[in-house]
């Protein structure tokens, strides 16, 4: 039998109360289903728990999604993995597990420009909140310098950093794209020290190790900095072609 009007009223007002919205606006239909179907009241109990879990973890992954700031475009989808070299093929797929994360392990993708280290990184990194629900966090390197030297001048880099913390990824893109004065490498040489076994950086270069010192300035720093990078670390060598020549030769071969 269905409920009254005034129990519809009260019951409504509970589910509100311990913010079940799902579980409220399908109650009454699942409840008309079960009688239907004759379903125990447990089963009835299971669907409503089931549907409500459903929605909040879409809506947990949407948001992360967005608060990640990837650029969702580039994603495994649209991203063509035969290109990659055998040996990174089989990283990624390791990766893709995500338990480098539980290890607080880094990720260091290296390769000319065009090679696809940007893109293959943030469809990781978005594999990684879609499967998993971990948080992660996107920014080019210049924007989280640039960042990071406002909160020092304000007083709140501390805070910054905690609030980086909570993430289980930072992703920085093309770090040493942009030539760093020394107040800038110090900020950033805080986060790695910052992040070193507490928890993943992601980054992408299109300088190696050996040409690090224009980044961090003097040897001392440089060599520590690489040094709590790649203590627990998968290091991604994308030696290729530029895709985005090859693609304009092949347009170019088309029309021809
Ligand atoms: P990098 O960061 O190494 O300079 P990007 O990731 O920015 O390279 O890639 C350059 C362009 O080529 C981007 O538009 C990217 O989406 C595309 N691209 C690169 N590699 C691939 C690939 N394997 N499959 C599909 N698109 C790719
Ligand atoms: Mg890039």
């Amino acid at each position: 039998m269905a409920l009254s009007s005034a129990m519809r009223t009260e019951l409504t007002q509970h589910l509100k109360d311990l913010h079940l919205p799902t579980i409220r606006e399908c109650y009454a239909e699942q409840a008309d289903k079960a009688r239907k179907e004759d379903l125990a009241h447990e089963r009835y109990l299971l669907e409503l728990a089931r549907r409500e879990s459903e929605v909040r973890r879409a809506n947990r992954i949407a948001r992360l999604l967005r608060e990640s700031r990837l650029p969702l475009e580039k994603n495994l989808e649209t991203f063509d993995r035969k290109r990659l070299p055998a040996r990174v093929h089989q990283q990624v797929e390791v990766l893709l597990d995500g338990s480098f994360l539980d290890r607080h392990e880094n990720v260091l993708a290296f390769g000319n420009p065009g090679s696809g280290k940007t893109h293959l990184l943030c469809a990781i990194g978005q594999e990684l909140i879609v499967r998993y629900g971990r948080k992660v966090h996107f920014t080019p390197c210049n924007l989280l310098v640039q960042e990071l030297l406002i909160a020092k001048r304000d007083l709140r880099l501390a805070r910054v950093l905690k609030r980086l913390a909570a993430h289980d990824a930072i992703v920085i893109d093309d770090i040493g794209y942009v030539q760093q004065n020394r107040e800038e490498m110090e900020v950033l040489f805080a986060l790695l020290a910052d992040r070193y076994e507490r928890g993943s950086v992601i980054l992408t270069s299109n300088l190696p190790f050996s040409k690090w010192e224009s980044i961090f300035k003097d040897p001392m720093t440089t060599a520590a900095a690489i040094d709590r990078l790649v203590h627990h670390s998968v290091i991604l060598e994308l030696n290729l072609a530029s895709y985005r020549l090859e693609a304009s030769k092949k347009g170019k071969e088309s029309k021809s």
